[in-house]
């Protein structure tokens, strides 16, 4: 990664009044509310050769949003022909390509443009930003740099020893061939439940490297109907009712992730069954089983994992990591498991981006010491003109983060509106932020997140600066106005 300091003066630096970093659903989404305001002097950064985000990087076989195609496209530019009722990673990836295309958005984009650093400059009143490939100046920084987007890779001993192929699930290394191999798959998250059953049948092994077990639950996905898709085609509403519903029929799951935990035993049951009904070894169940009350970590569809863990080819290993030697993975109990590739299904840098540190507002603090004050997780007090993106406390457990992003995005027009209005800035009250997050730490330990296990969701203090506690409905009812009392405007 190359790295630039921020420029000094405002000179030579293209100057722009919206600068967004981040081409995926944020970044591009973004955009086309701009664009509908009527802003076109914009420039979006992004450090790819593509659109996607998300959708771009990930491309491990089986990749698969978890969440219906109809709730989880922009609400403003629905899809009638979607080929699944979940969608693949292609498909999301290409309905992206078109959004962009269809919006005129390709003008606006700047590829391999990583920003390297990011600076509130108070006099000139203007964010100052370098990238590898040249310095700009604007009036408002967007920042949709993603929250699942930076690999998190495990500090084991010899890791770079390993002398096999060594990936990271979101780094998908498509010269690689699985037949034949054997293989350690890292992690047992939402990537690698759709990795194993995609690569058993072909693999000679599959060691399956488990810290925690996952409640997999059954998958619904199916392919869409031609009668389905003619009809929304040609009675739009029809689709936006079936968007609705999905929508609220992910909504009453809320109510077990955050006021009553005890609603989900209910799920357990649906669970067991789905997985003794895959798996018959005694130990293997046990093993297969959480200590933790589901919902605690994410719940996990699919329909094809259990089966592919209860195959001979398949080993599950609980015994934890120690080290890595160039051909083998070796486990707390001392044993040794030969394979010639890893895969690293181990998530990402969640609350710990390192582009946080390279945004700097007021008083030289980073968006990394002031994450965890963001308020509506879109603005942050001591970073005048910025917002951010799936910021801090938007991620769901249940439901679409289409629709977090949808509501940030409503709330920033209104604020770019507003701040318009009243001198063109903004700067949100510190006590205003300081209630709203005092407010949403009380009630994170009071849901199923809070119960007790270990997960992405908590930071390394165990505070839940990840997940929404409620109703989406809430959120976007608290966003639906950029409230004036809550900020300095002018
Ligand atoms: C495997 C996987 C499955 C998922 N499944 C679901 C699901 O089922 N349901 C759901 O709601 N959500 C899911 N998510 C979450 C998903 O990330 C969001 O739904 C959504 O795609 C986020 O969009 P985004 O634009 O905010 O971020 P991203 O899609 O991550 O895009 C961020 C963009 O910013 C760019 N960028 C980052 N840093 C810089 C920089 N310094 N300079 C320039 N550019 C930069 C990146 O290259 C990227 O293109 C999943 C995520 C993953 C990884």
């Amino acid at each position: 990664m190359t790295t630039a300091t921020t420029p000094d003066s405002t000179a030579e630096m293209q100057q722009v009044s919206f600068l967004i970093i981040g081409a995926g659903f944020s970044g591009l989404g973004a955009a086309i509310k701009l664009q509908q305001a009527g802003h076109t002097d914009m420039i979006i950064l992004e450090r790819a050769e593509a659109v996607g985000g998300t959708w771009r990087d990930n491309t491990y076989p089986g990749c698969r949003c978890d969440v219906q195609s109809n709730l989880y496209s922009y609400s403003f530019d629905p899809k009638p022909d979607w080929s699944e009722t979940f969608p693949s990673q292609p498909e999301l990836w290409s309905y992206l390509h078109k959004v962009t295309s269809k919006n005129g958005l390709r003008e606006y984009l700047r590829f391999g443009h990583e920003v390297t650093s990011a600076r509130w400059d108070a006099d000139a009143k203007r964010w100052l930003v370098s990238t590898t490939r040249g310095d700009f100046a604007a009036r408002y920084l967007i920042a949709g740099v993603g929250s699942l987007v930076e690999p998190s890779l495990p500090d084991i001993p010899g890791i770079d020893t390993f002398a096999g192929t060594i990936m990271h699930s979101s780094r998908w290394d498509h010269s690689w061939q699985a037949a034949g191999r054997r293989v350690a798959v890292v992690g047992t998250g939402a990537s690698a439940i759709q990795i194993v059953p995609s690569i058993q049948p072909q693999v000679e092994h599959l060691s399956v490297f488990q810290r925690t077990a996952p409640f997999v639950v059954p998958h619904t996905n199916h392919p869409v109907k031609p009668a389905i898709k003619t009809l929304y085609r040609v009675l739009p509403v029809t689709q936006r009712a079936s968007r609705a519903l999905i929508y609220w029929m992910r909504e009453i799951l809320a109510i077990g992730f955050t006021k009553n935990p005890k609603i989900l035993k209910k799920a357990e049951v649906a669970w067991r069954k789905h997985m003794e009904g895959a798996v018959t070894d005694p130990r293997l169940r046990a093993e297969l089983t959480p200590t933790y009350d589901l919902g605690c970590k994410r719940v996990l569809p699919s329909n094809d994992y259990y089966p592919a863990i209860a195959k001979p080819n398949v080993s599950l290993v609980t015994e934890k990591i120690i080290e890595f030697r160039p051909e083998s993975v070796v486990t707390a109990d001392g044993a040794e498991h030969t394979v010639d590739t890893v895969i690293l299904a181990t998530g990402f840098h969640v609350t710990d981006n390192p582009t946080f540190g390279k945004i700097t507002g007021t008083g030289g603090r980073t968006l990394a010491d002031a994450f965890g004050t963001t308020y509506l997780g879109t603005v942050v007090p001591g970073f005048p003109n910025y917002f951010q993106l799936t910021g801090a406390n938007t991620g769901l457990g249940h439901s679409s983060m289409l629709f977090m992003i949808e509501s940030q995005l409503n709330y920033i027009a209104d604020g770019i509106s507003k701040a318009e209005a009243s001198g063109g800035q903004f700067a949100v009250r510190p006590e205003v932020a300081a209630a709203y997050n005092a407010e949403l730490q009380r009630k994170l330990p009071k849901t199923v997140w809070g119960s007790g296990c270990s997960s992405w969701y908590l930071d390394s203090e165990g505070r839940n600066l990840t997940l929404w506690p409620g109703f989406t409905f809430d959120f976007r009812r608290r966003t639906r106005e950029f409230r004036e009392a809550d900020f300095v405007l002018g």
